[in-house]
């Protein structure tokens, strides 16, 4: 039995197709950290750290200080046809840095469906060779940002994206600018509103009534308040007709467990940078599912690694479902210029194609360096 031998870490900057401009920053390039993970028999599993100081409070440092020292120190040894095992074993060497172990995690779970001989999507459950995404517009605050991002929603509904997700709560008028948004697109195109805890628990009631008044067929509102709000998230969904999905305030299943108790929301925004990987995302979706809570499978600001990964999870999730495949929201590597690796996923349009190759279908970094 071949075992785990060799964890290196690779740093990429890949630029964006266009600046993705927020209300504190502007960036123009993604830092990439990707993780190896080579076996015995030579085998290499592949997985990804997307950092965010906001979201999982992770470095690029902070990654490469986990990853190379008690994650590496935790793995190195055991056997590579349990990555269920292994994962857990990554969880015990360090609390938290959720985005450190979720790279080892999928590399893991690579290498072991590489072994069986079977897609990563097969290896988890009876998966199809795609998913569809939704496509996020960024938020709009001035006039001159409605006007651009009511274009980009145009253009994106005529390159044939049948879900767009809409950023908001960074000060705009938020519920003209979706309504613009409705009108120029027509209704044919699912519309979902993230507002990234940006509005308190009224402002999110008043919004939702706003375009729910006005008939504008909200598909969901995500993540509507502050994540610890929990009572305030339970506020919203109590007064919305509209499907309410925690983000931020779901990482694993003990908060799971809290937002069921109150029923706080209607569904949740599963992404393996929260979870720390494939193991606990497939127990967080059994939960919610068990639950009658809605999954959608999501990502960070990521490449088309860590996206492979939430692909096949979303694939399976699809297939398990009562004909519920709803697009996920996978579209990180469609706001880059190019991806870090040959091989693993690739997009046409709104549909995210999963290697039929075994593991991730991953063949080493792009360029060959
Ligand atoms: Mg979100």
């Amino acid at each position: 039995m071949a075992h785990i031998d060799r964890v290196t870490i690779h740093r990429q900057t890949i630029a964006l197709q266009r600046p993705f401009v927020t209300a504190v920053r502007t960036a123009v390039s993604v830092d990439v950290l990707l993780v190896e993970v080579r076996d015995s028999d030579g085998r290499c599993g592949w997985g990804e750290a997307p950092t965010s100081w906001r979201v999982t409070g992770e470095s690029v440092e902070s990654v490469t200080a986990a990853v190379s020292g008690p994650l590496s120190d935790a793995v190195r040894g055991l056997t590579s046809d349990d990555p269920e095992a292994a994962s857990a074993a990554l969880e015990r060497a360090a609390v938290r840095n959720s985005s450190a172990r979720m790279a080892l995690d999928c590399a893991l779970f690579d290498l072991a469906s590489q072994a069986q001989g079977v897609p990563l999507f097969r290896y988890l459950g009876a998966g199809a060779a795609q998913v569809r995404t939704d496509m996020t517009l960024s938020a709009a605050v001035s006039t001159s940002d409605v006007e651009s991002l009511v274009r980009a929603a145009v253009e994106f509904a005529h390159a044939g994206f049948s879900t767009l997700k809409i950023k908001a709560g960074a000060g705009g008028d938020d519920a003209r600018t979706i309504i613009e948004v409705r009108r120029a697109v027509g209704d044919d195109v699912a519309l979902r509103v993230d507002a990234n805890q940006g509005w308190s628990p009224q402002r999110a009631v008043n919004i939702i009534a706003t375009l729910e008044d006005a008939g504008v067929g909200v598909e969901l509102v995500e993540q509507p308040v502050l994540c610890d709000d929990v009572d305030g998230l339970a506020f919203v969904t109590g007064h919305a007709q509209t499907p309410i999905m925690a983000d931020e305030s779901v990482w694993t299943r003990r908060d799971l467990r809290e937002i069921i108790k109150s029923h706080a929301a209607d569904m949740i925004n599963i992404k393996l940078a929260k979870t720390g990987g494939l193991r606990e995302a497939l127990e967080l979706a059994n939960e919610a599912r068990r639950n009658d809570v809605g999954i959608i499978i999501g990502c960070m600001a990521e490449t088309h690694v860590g996206i492979g990964a939430a692909a096949a999870l979303a694939s399976v999730i699809d297939e398990s479902g009562e004909g519920d495949s709803r697009p996920h929201d996978l579209d990180g590597g469609l706001l880059l210029t190019r991806s870090p690796v040959e091989g693993g996923v690739t997009y046409d349009g709104e549909r995210v194609l999963l290697s039929e190759l075994p593991g991730l279908g991953i063949v080493g970094l792009a360029g060959g360096n």
